[in-house]
């Protein structure tokens, strides 16, 4: 089977291609743009005649587009990239897929809720509450839209393959900790951090149900179980660090930037059904995150 996944060089995409690579059944490309050094493919989506033409070079079973603006704030600030990467170039992709009868994955967020009344089923009416989410929700329209042959994966806040400090929003956390040796965080929104290597393993087997009678199709959810506030991630992460925790103090009232969803808990029963799946505990999985980040 041949593959291609883009946004290889972020934090889902590698983890993704890392674990798909290891499967001599399937032929892997990945793409990515900036940081992309071979094997993996140097490629701006958002120039659709370079895309289409790889597409048709490549022509893949499988499209796993993990490549997107993720954070809200700078969403928020160049919403017309944003809605060029998020949107034009899903939609784009989609097309394309339909045309060499190709499947697409498309990878999602728990930000499509408003996260007023958790937990969220994959058939729950969604309610972005910030331009991101409102993106990654045209995203997932697009898709249902044009390619009949799709998974749309929704997951929440990642980590697990950062490879520089303040790469995910949890690894920043432990920056602002080594930096200040303690601090103020978020103990209003709740989380549910989610190792990339667990979302890979998943996919992988996702796939592996492609072509059967009971491949998957539509919309699911994965995500970690540990439900936690950016403030209980900081005491968790303080112990490894060896930092005092009395240094470490909860606000409240939670952080400004663009609006984030309270709880917007992801409930996974649908894919638990249909696929064997494993859960990192958050200790077990941070720990060589700050081992390799901060040499501890
Ligand atoms: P990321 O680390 O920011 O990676 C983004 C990827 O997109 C990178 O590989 C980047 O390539 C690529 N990219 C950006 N602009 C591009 C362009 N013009 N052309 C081609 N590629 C481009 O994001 P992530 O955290 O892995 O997110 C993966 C998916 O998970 C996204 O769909 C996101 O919405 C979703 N998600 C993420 C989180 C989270 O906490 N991170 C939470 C929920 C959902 P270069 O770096 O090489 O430029």
């Amino acid at each position: 089977m041949k593959i291609l996944i883009t946004g290889a060089t972020g934090l889902l995409g590698r983890a993704v291609y890392a674990q798909l690579k290891e499967n001599d059944d399937y032929q892997v490309t990945g793409t990515g743009f900036s940081r992309a050094e071979p094997p993996v493919v140097k490629l701006d989506l958002t120039d659709a005649e370079a895309a289409v033409s790889l597409l048709l070079k490549e022509k893949p079973d499988w499209i796993i587009h993990c490549a997107a603006e993720r954070r809200p704030d700078v969403s928020k600030a160049d919403p017309e990239g944003s809605e060029r990467l998020n949107i034009d170039v899903t939609r784009m992709l989609a097309v394309n897929a339909a045309e060499l009868g190709s499947g697409m994955l498309y990878i999602s967020t728990d930000y499509v809720f408003d996260g007023t009344n958790p937990p969220y089923y994959p058939d729950c009416r969604p309610h972005p509450l910030n331009f991101y989410g409102r993106t990654k929700l045209e995203g997932e329209k697009a898709v249902q839209e044009v390619i009949d042959n799709h998974i749309i994966l929704r997951v929440p806040i990642l980590y697990g393959t950062e490879v520089y400090p303040a790469e995910s929003s949890i690894s920043s956390i432990a920056v602002s900790l080594m930096e200040n040796r303690g601090g103020t965080f978020d103990d209003a929104a709740v989380r549910y951090p989610t190792n990339t290597m667990d979302i890979a393993r998943v996919i992988a087997e996702m796939l592996s149900y492609s072509g059967r009678k009971d491949s998957l199709k539509g919309i699911y959810h994965f995500s970690g179980k540990e439900s936690m506030t950016k403030y209980q991630m900081a005491l968790e992460m303080a112990d490894l660090l060896d930092i005092d925790k009395e240094c470490i103090s909860p606000d409240k009232k939670g952080s400004g930037g663009a609006d984030r969803p309270k709880d917007s808990h992801l409930d996974t029963e649908k894919l638990e059904k249909e696929v064997p799946f494993t859960l990192t505990p958050f200790r077990e999985g941070i720990e060589p995150v700050l081992k390799r980040l901060f040499g501890i």
